[in-house]
């Protein structure tokens, strides 16, 4: 008998024991650990709350879940309760499937005022992240910014523009539903430090934007390509850039009735965000392109007026102790997924935060044939104890692990107490979710 630890029960780390289960049979075992008492990682809290239909992929993890050889270990953090190198004792293979949860820092002046946060901390927020409920942002202005021309920047415009009622089906935590209610939001300006032929945004997030109840979106058309220029553009870039001419090309008599403007502001970076112990207003240098198509300032600058900054520009993985990390391109040091062999990474850990949730499956399949690959030529290697092993450690350390029936009970609390026509009620704090399963 083989065994596997999976650090992370996120898409990477589910399509990574979905993997090795059809690789291996019944000749290996899989534990899937996870800090979080809840599993899924970011489907229950990365993917927007108004987007059950890909929170639904979570079906295919828990068949994965239920299946003799796998295990979930939740409420175990690696790094504090058990480190890396202690599982790798007792694992033939150790698998970081840990995501990119830290926010990509925003290193401008002013960056660390009150009222600038980061997407990681905000999409937390809403999504009920426990280290983000009490995030409290300051939602009171008018005019909020964001940073950062990829679709976490459209989910939080989207989130930032919709009525209560549009959020009727959504697992949007109460928290946030009641804080977006009161909200004083009038203006929403998304930044691109580059221009409409290089946005990050794909065509259906983008379109979304163009059917909210009390917002519009507002596109310079001097900002725009020439026309032409977009047949040299693969479909799917070419299918989101006609959403913004369409945005571009709306007549001011069909935006009266629209309370809430989603402004998009190309070849505009923020140089310095400014305000008398809270933010008051960004700074912004008007961009232009070079040669090689990246963004290079004009020198002039404009500012705009508002409370709160929201940074989308991308992620980090969290260095671990003992385990090498390319602090450039914050993630793990790895070679197409092997670390060393007997530890890996995949998903956002090896490759930094790209692709949808589908990447992750073929990145899942890559590592199980690496690890296949070294454990053909360790044929005599020493049996490892596998999960006995981490058992008897959590026990010592007094670790309280949730199992995957122990989360079965949490989420059918969480459903029993969903609002009207919600799939859920997420417990927002750790403590609450233990006791739910006791
Ligand atoms: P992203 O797609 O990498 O976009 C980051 C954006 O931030 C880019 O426009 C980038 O501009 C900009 N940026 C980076 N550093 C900046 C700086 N210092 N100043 C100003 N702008 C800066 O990242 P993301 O939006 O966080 O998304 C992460 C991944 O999750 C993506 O693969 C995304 O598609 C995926 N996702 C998908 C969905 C969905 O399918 N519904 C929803 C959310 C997220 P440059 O291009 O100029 O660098």
């Amino acid at each position: 008998m083989r065994h596997i630890a999976i650090i992370g029960s996120g898409p990477a780390g589910y399509y990574t024991a979905e993997a090795a289960q059809k690789k291996f049979g019944d000749d290996v075992h899989i534990d899937i650990v996870d800090r979080l008492p809840v599993p899924f990682g970011l489907i229950r809290f990365g993917v927007a709350p108004d987007h059950q239909a890909i929170k639904a992929v979570s079906e295919r993890y828990e068949k994965v879940a239920l299946s003799d050889t796998v295990r979930f270990v939740g409420n175990v953090s690696v790094g504090c309760d058990v480190s890396v190198s202690e599982l790798q004792d007792h694992y033939d293979a150790v698998v970081l499937a840990t995501g990119a949860p830290n926010d990509r820092k925003l290193d401008i002046p002013g960056g660390d005022l009150p009222g600038v946060v980061g997407s990681a901390a905000f999409v937390g927020w809403y999504n009920g992240h426990p280290d983000f409920a009490d995030l409290n942002p300051m939602l009171g202005g008018r005019h909020v910014v964001i940073v950062g021309n990829g679709n976490v920047a459209l989910d939080v415009a989207r989130i930032l523009a919709k009525t209560p009622a549009e959020f009727g089906g959504s697992d949007i935590v109460s928290h946030a539903l009641n804080a977006l209610e009161t909200a004083g939001t009038e203006e929403v300006t998304i930044l691109g430090r580059r221009g409409p032929h290089q946005i990050a945004m794909t065509p259906k997030e983008l379109g979304e934007l163009g059917h909210l109840e009390r917002a519009t979106v507002r596109v310079d058309k001097n900002d725009l390509p020439e026309l032409g220029e977009d047949a040299l553009l693969e479909p799917g870039m070419r299918k989101a850039v006609t959403h913004l001419r369409e945005f571009a090309a709306i007549p001011e008599a069909f935006r009266a009735d629209k309370m809430i403007s989603i402004n998009f502001n190309f070849f505009a970076a923020p140089t310095a965000i400014e305000g008398d112990g809270k933010v008051e207003r960004i700074r912004i240098e008007r961009m232009q392109l070079d040669d090689e198509l990246r963004s290079e300032g004009t020198g002039e600058t404009y500012d705009i007026a508002c409370s709160m900054v929201i940074s989308c520009i991308g992620y980090q993985t969290p260095p671990m102790d003992g385990v090498p990390y390319e602090h450039g391109r914050g993630r793990f040091a790895n070679v197409n997924g092997r670390i060393v062999p007997g530890l890996y990474c995949v998903g956002w850990a090896r490759r930094g935060p790209s692709g949808t949730i589908g990447t992750n499956r073929p990145d899942g399949v890559n590592i199980v044939e690496l690890i296949a690959e070294d454990w053909a030529v360790s044929t005599g290697a020493k049996a490892k104890a596998g999960r006995e092993g981490l058992d008897v450690l959590l026990h010592a350390r007094g670790v309280d692990v949730v199992t995957f029936s122990d989360w079965k009970k949490i989420e059918q609390a969480e459903t029993y107490r969903a609002r009207d026509g919600a799939p859920r009620e997420k417990f927002v704090r750790v403590e609450d979710m233990i006791a739910a399963q006791k």
